[in-house]
């Protein structure tokens, strides 16, 4: 007989002791831990092991590896430094004592690790050390024999941890880490003692997380006291008796209207963080093979994968292992899923790079698992662009899965289960698991908190559950499906089932009553200063968007022209998108990676660039190739290429070996040109049409009298003025604009000054490369040690020349230039740059009133207030834009354009850019060193919607091409420059923008054209090639045949299609010739 229980009155001691029953602690000699483990057994003979260490940091292939000359090794050695790896080969021997028993290897290398087998088959990863990742045991027989026969294995031993090396995401890299074999051991478990130990640790859990007004928390405490009492580690024919009360409890099940959980298991596997590229290829294959194995054990478990980049990854170096992968995916066990090729950031990718994502991803998840991807899946990136909603669908998926907004840190998302509605008004279904967490650890109190923080729970009455350990990989360990087959439908917890994501979207499509919907941009409230850091990152992306997008409109051209001659360089532009949108992972262009990435990045945008000026020439050549070269002569003849879409008058730069003579021929004719200090001669290139060539010979902007652009001191302060016919701009010493007049408007601009420097302290909360914080813009200083000079004085460009100091460290030269034919007023900027937490940014404040700022976002522009009347508003406090930000009011507005600037923020009339920041971790070099970008004011008359804002941005990162060819014999004979008819053109709207021209995916008959509409209304665009063409359908951005009901006349005789567009509608057509 025991005594009756009084623990309800002492509930919190009885607490206690189950904690300390099942806990690593001062009783593991008496407690359920003390008995966990049936013999374990170490060293010679049992456990022989051989070491060899590849060179440097390389990471050497199994075949080579097992090929080496291996010497002994012993546990208690150190293995290093940090990202070298190390080969065991090991040889285990049974004894007799573990016959008719499980018996796992352990191994704990204090890192990273993978088990291969002899002939070379990655068998599953490990992750040594402490903390709730450890996985360390392989399982060797699940009942040894009294024969057993050696064993012989190889352990690839990576030296970083799951989180790389060094002191988390708060320090750069150790890069001096050793790491220390702690054992190499046989071991078993008793079974029962294990499951007991399962049971105890999700009945302790409800007993402490579920609320004591229900009786439920007190079953569980009274269940688990019980066992207790039962157990006896001295006697393990307790354990039964033990696991009998265990089983009573779990005997209780929910209720029909309980709320449904949808469990996947994942692990979330950052491309590139705190470790190279290169260690994320050896991620995947650990974290998944782990998982094959458990697959294998459990067969309810489901498990889901994204990131196509990170497949073929596998394909190419894990090809064993990338078989078994498709295996397990055809019995839907293992999910690949996610649409895109990367989990890539969605804030500064263009639009065209957000199409590739999903273009690239999707082709490759049809061609190797037979389906594309129905759900977009981003659980950790930071923010989400108002155009994927309508991207997403022209990619084929509908829905979205996230929780990164669970982060926020002002404003807590009001939504779990919702239709997110886009910048167009397409929508797809959006869930943010609301465990607030992709890496779950299967635990009651999480399935609780799934029910706790559902704010939906009125229209649907199910959530989504993502456990596995994450970030660096690892994923879902055996204890989590142990607990997980406990909780499948237990009284107390909502009821949990493993499933694929679709079938928890598609229910929630078919039994929820009207859910809320949520408009435009998912903005995160947070990492803001990710919209800088990295500067060299974000300006070779822009680049590399434009430059591919330049090579695949003159392949196109070049293809059509001569099939036959050409080849459309498919592979290689497919290619270069993969590594383009490699470098948009959500770590890497948004500047929140170590070091080792960035030079890697570098790499591979230099691979980029070399590549596409190959691609470009050769297309070129193609064209234009029977013209000879550009070389001195007395002649003049040469031609630009205007890429945009529409006709643009712009200074350019005559080529070096044309300069004199075509000098002479303006003067001869008095025409403007300019000889610069440097020998660079500018002329005007006038009306040259869009997506077409022109020669240029000397002439005028087209106006009856050409007014040279002047550079001059004022008369009165120390000032200096820059003035066209256009606009008198005046500048004092320290760069800053105090007056920017309009001629035509009769109107003057400035407020109090523009092109202020303004330095800020930013030290952020915790997170240093990711974070801006609100408070830092209480905190700067304005830079006023600059000293001013004229560098150019026209006819064509006048400039001044601006020095400042920003501290005793960094400096800054720029360039401030006006051009004889535009408002706009361009700077060109240089900054030596070596600061410590500070943020540079560059402010203007206008005379123009408006609650909104428009900014330019994927295919369209989002406005955004200017005032900050509510915490969401306040907490847009630093947004990211695209090529322009525009603040305008009734008739007039100016713009503020770059080249490759992503950080934005308007208060009132005041507008910055900001330029560069000085995060010192997880890079500690982060952005120190020299910089050259590019920024611009563009006054317009009208407000945005009448403006070309859109336009002028474009030719501020588009210049037009010299090409570099002698025309003159062919423009003296009489013949037709190739291209001097546009091969496109669009008439009838001037909102459409033709952004992508490219051959058809499978297809050397079809090119596609790509346009959207670009400041919100609606229009009817005629679009003319003189490209090939028979016929033209309107398709999705997987280009594959679309019916939308919309109209889409053909006119073959004048090769004119019209279509109609709605508000910031994205296009795409396919033309077959
Ligand atoms: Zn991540």
């Amino acid at each position: 007989m025991s005594q009756p229980s009084y623990l309800q009155k002492h509930s919190s001691i009885t607490r206690s002791r189950i904690n300390n029953f099942i806990g690593d602690n001062q009783w593991g000699d008496v407690n359920l831990k003390s008995v966990i483990e049936y013999l374990r057994i170490s060293g010679e003979p049992h456990v022989s092991l051989e070491v060899w260490s590849a060179p440097g940091q390389d990471r050497p292939t199994f075949e080579h590896a097992s090929k080496q000359k291996y010497r002994p090794a012993r546990v208690g050695e150190s293995f290093g430094p940090s990202w070298t790896t190390h080969w065991f080969r090991v040889t285990v021997r049974i004894p007799k004592d573990f016959v008719g028993r499980s018996v796992r290897f352990e191994i704990d290398t204090s890192s990273e690790a993978m088990i291969w087998s002899t002939t070379g088959d990655p068998i599953m990863g490990l992750t040594g050390g402490g903390g709730r990742e450890r996985h360390v045991d392989y399982l060797l027989t699940e009942k040894a024999t009294a024969h057993e026969k050696p064993r012989q294995f190889y352990v690839e031993m990576a030296c970083n941890q799951l989180f790389g090396n060094g002191d988390y995401h708060q320090r750069p890299q150790d890069r001096r880490i050793y790491y220390r074999l702690n054992m190499a051991d046989l071991m078993s478990h008793n079974e029962p003692v294990l499951a007991l130990y399962y049971d105890l640790q999700v009945i302790n859990d409800m007993a402490n997380r579920i609320t004591e007004e229900s009786p439920r928390s007190w079953q569980a405490l009274s269940a688990a006291n019980a066992i207790v009492n039962v157990f006896e580690h001295t006697d393990l024919s307790t354990v039964e008796p033990a696991r009998e009360i265990a089983r009573q409890f779990f005997k209780a099940q929910g209720g029909d209207s309980n709320h449904q959980v949808y469990a996947i298991g994942n692990c979330h596997i950052d491309t590139a963080w705190l470790w190279p590229f290169a260690e994320t290829k050896r991620k995947a294959a650990r974290s998944w093979s782990t998982q094959l194995q458990l697959m294998d054990i459990y067969p309810e478990y489901r498990f889901a994968a994204s990131q196509a980049q990170q497949f073929e990854w596998l394909k190419e170096n894990y090809p064993s292992l990338f078989g078994r992968i498709q295996d397990k995916a055809k019995t839907g066990q293992f999910i690949p899923l996610g649409a895109t090729w990367v989990e890539c950031d969605c804030n500064m990718p263009s639009g065209e790079s957000l199409v590739r994502q999903f273009l690239l991803g999707q082709r490759f998840y049809k061609e190797h698992f037979g389906e594309i991807s129905d759900i977009f899946w981003l659980p950790d990136t930071f923010g989400y662009a108002s155009q994927l909603p309508q991207i997403v669908r022209l990619a084929g998926a509908k829905y979205f899965f996230t929780q990164k907004l669970s982060w926020n840190s002002i404003n807590r998302f009001p939504n779990t289960t919702f239709r997110w509605v886009g910048l167009d008004g397409s929508h797809v279904l959006t869930h943010m698991a609301p465990a607030n967490t992709y890496a779950a650890q299967c635990t009651p109190g999480e399935l609780m908190d799934s029910v706790k923080r559902h704010k939906d729970l009125a229209y649907t009455n199910e959530s989504l559950y993502l456990f596995g350990n994450g970030d660096g990989g690892g994923g879902p360990l055996r204890d989590m499906l142990e607990r997980m087959r406990r909780m499948e439908n237990l009284d107390g917890l909502p009821k949990v089932k493993q499933a694929h994501p679709r079938e928890f979207y598609e229910h929630v499509d078919s039994t929820s009553k009207d859910l809320v919907a949520w408009k435009g941009e998912l903005y995160f409230e947070l990492h803001r200063g990710t919209y800088t850091s990295q500067a060299k990152n974000k300006l070779w992306n822009r680049q590399s968007e434009f430059v591919l997008r330049d090579v695949e409109l003159l392949s196109t051209i070049a293809h059509t022209k001569d099939r036959q001659g050409f080849r459309y360089p498919s592979d290689e532009l497919t290619r270069l998108w993969k590594l383009v949108c490699l470098n948009q992972f959500h770590d890497v262009i948004p500047g929140s990676s170590i070091n080792m990435v960035y030079r890697d990045s570098d790499k591979i945008y230099k691979d980029v660039f070399d590549s596409a000026e190959k691609l470009r020439l050769r297309a070129l050549d193609n064209i234009y190739g029977e013209l000879p070269p550009l070389v001195a002569s007395g002649d003049s003849g040469f031609a630009v290429l205007n890429t945009t879409t529409w006709m643009r008058t712009s200074i350019i730069a005559v080529p070096t070996p044309l300069a004199p003579a075509f000098t002479r021929q303006a003067n001869a004719d008095s025409l403007p040109v300019q000889v610069c200090d440097d020998g660079v001669v500018l002329a005007i290139a006038a009306n040259v049409p869009g997506y077409a060539a022109q020669a240029i010979e000397p002439t005028t902007d087209g106006s009856a009298q050409f007014v040279p652009v002047r550079a001059y001191a004022s008369k009165t302060d120390s000032s200096y003025v820059l003035e066209n016919r256009h606009v008198r701009v005046t500048i004092d010493s320290n760069g800053q604009i105090t007056s920017y007049y309009d001629h035509a408007a009769k109107r003057e601009l400035v407020a109090t000054a523009g092109n202020v420097f303004e330095l800020y302290d930013d030290v952020p909360d915790y997170w240093d490369a990711w974070d801006i914080e609100i408070y830092s813009l209480e905190k700067y200083q304005t830079l006023t040690s600059g000293t001013v000079s004229i560098s150019q004085e026209g006819p064509l460009v006048a400039s001044l020349e601006l020095k400042l100091d920003i501290s005793e460290h960094s400096k800054l030269t720029q360039r401030i230039s006006l051009s004889a034919i535009s408002t706009r007023l361009d700077f060109d900027t240089e900054v030596d740059w070596h600061e410590n937490r500070k943020c540079l940014k560059a402010s203007f404040t206008w005379d123009i009133l408006s609650d909104v700022a428009t900014y330019e976002t994927q295919f369209g522009v989002v406005q955004r207030p200017t005032h900050r009347n509510t915490s969401w508003d306040i907490a847009k406090f630093e947004v990211c834009a695209h090529k322009f930000a525009d603040l305008s009011e009734f008739g007039y507005g100016v713009a503020l354009l770059n080249d490759c600037k992503y950080g934005h923020a308007t208060l009132g009339n005041k507008m910055s850019l900001s330029l560069l920041r000085a995060p010192k971790a997880p890079d500690e070099h982060c952005d120190m060193g020299m910089h050259r970008f590019r920024y611009a004011v563009y006054p317009h008359a009208g407000s945005f919607n009448e403006s070309n804002v859109v336009q002028e941005a474009y030719q501020f990162n588009v210049p037009l091409q010299t090409l570099p060819y002698n025309m003159s014999a062919l423009l003296g004979g009489g013949r037709e420059l190739p291209l001097a008819q546009p091969c496109f053109s669009i008439s009838g709207a001037r909102n459409v923008v033709l952004d992508t021209v490219k051959l058809a995916e499978d297809d050397g008959n079809s090119f596609i054209v790509r346009m959207y509409e670009a400041y919100g209304g609606h229009a009817r665009a005629l679009l003319t090639t003189r490209l090939p063409a028979d016929a033209v359908h309107k398709v999705n951005i997987l280009e594959e045949r679309v019916d939308d009901g919309a109209e889409l006349s053909w006119m073959s005789h004048s090769k004119t299609v019209e279509v109609v567009f709605k508000p910031f509608e994205i296009v795409t057509l396919k033309f077959t010739f």
